[in-house]
């Protein structure tokens, strides 16, 4: 084909995308490849719409369930790791950085701390990039990306790179103006955020009690973090669990025994498995309860129902 020849030495072909996401799940994708600079992957985004071949932005991996029949066209996983600091503002309290979208979460939070950035220490436990985090308005304790971002700079579907500011997003819990889009239309490239400054070990002290916090409350492994997003008024981990689902299995799928809205992969399941396990949590709960989960991943792939 011609677009693989043009894209280079780095891709693979029919990559097992279990390899990329943190629930080790997910088939394979046609085309896969990594890339590491924000020109770069403005230049294969546009290659590939010459092409007329979908395309799938990859981040962590952190927050999709990809069936087992993998994704059709060009995977991209974003590896894109620029941040640039931006000078103070005079007689401003507040500064900013522009990241590219494929920066890490966790590494992001301890760069601020570095250099006495505070209002980013709930990101170091939340794995993912900040492509991932715009695209879900991601957040912990209280705090998330809409009260973080400044702009975010997009590639538009017509090939232009564009700043939008944060209210264009129109963020919600967990979701914005991108998420799920039938077909990736809008790319993240790059984000500013802004912080208040303040003493690196102050920051370094919250980041801790964050980490603490969580290594208390969630349990390792492969999953995808939480699986449903809590009801109005409840937590989808409080239902599933009084709906006698902790530790229910089907196959290598488990419900967490520590966190019932933690899924787990225990090792070899497969995505219909974790599928399987969503629908029988969201029918159970039902049931009992009255209350429809919905799902705070993505399901993504060849044969996904529509979601959420
Ligand atoms: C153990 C664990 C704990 C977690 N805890 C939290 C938490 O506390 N708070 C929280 O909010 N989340 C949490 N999550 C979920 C996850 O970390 C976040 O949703 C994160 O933002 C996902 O980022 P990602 O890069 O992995 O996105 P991915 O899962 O790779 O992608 C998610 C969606 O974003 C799209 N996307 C990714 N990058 C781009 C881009 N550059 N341009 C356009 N679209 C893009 C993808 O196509 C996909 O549709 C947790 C997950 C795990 C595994």
């Amino acid at each position: 084909m011609a677009l693989t020849a043009a894209l280079g030495d780095r891709l693979r072909l029919d990559e097992p995308l279990a390899n990329h996401t943190t629930s080790r799940l997910g088939g394979p994708a046609d085309i896969w490849l990594p890339v590491s600079h924000v020109d770069k992957l403005v230049e294969v985004v546009t290659l590939a719409r010459q092409h007329q071949v979908p395309i799938f932005m990859l981040g962590g991996g952190a927050n999709i369930l990809i069936t087992d029949g993998g994704l059709r066209g060009l995977v991209i996983e974003n590896r894109t790791r620029r941040i640039d600091l931006q000078p103070p503002q005079p007689g401003s309290a507040q500064r900013s950085l522009i990241a590219d979208s494929g920066v890490v979460l966790p590494n992001l939070a301890r760069r601020c701390a570095r250099e006495g950035l505070s209002g980013f220490e709930w990101a170091v436990g939340v794995p993912g990039t900040v492509g991932g985090a715009v695209v879900n308005n991601a957040g912990a304790y209280g705090r998330d990306m809409a009260a973080t971002l400044v702009r975010a700079e997009l590639l538009s579907p017509d090939g232009e790179r564009v700043w939008q500011p944060v209210a264009w997003l129109k963020y919600d819990y967990r979701t914005s103006s991108l998420k799920w889009q039938a077909h990736l239309e809008w790319v993240v490239l790059r984000a500013e955020l802004q912080f208040t400054s303040a003493a690196p070990e102050a920051i370094e002290a919250r980041m801790t009690g964050f980490n603490e916090r969580r290594k208390s409350s969630q349990p390792p492994g492969a999953t995808m973090g939480s699986m449903f997003k809590n009801p109005p008024g409840d937590y989808a981990g409080r239902l599933i669990e009084a709906a006698g689902l902790k530790g229910y299995r089907v196959g290598q799928a488990q419900i967490s025994t520590v966190h019932a809205n933690f899924f787990h992969n225990l090792g070899g399941a497969t995505s219909t498995e974790m599928i399987e396990l969503i629908e029988i949590a969201q029918q159970v709960v039902e049931d009992k309860f009255n209350v429809r989960l919905e799902l705070e991943i993505e399901v993504v792939g060849e044969s996904a129902k529509p979601t959420p």
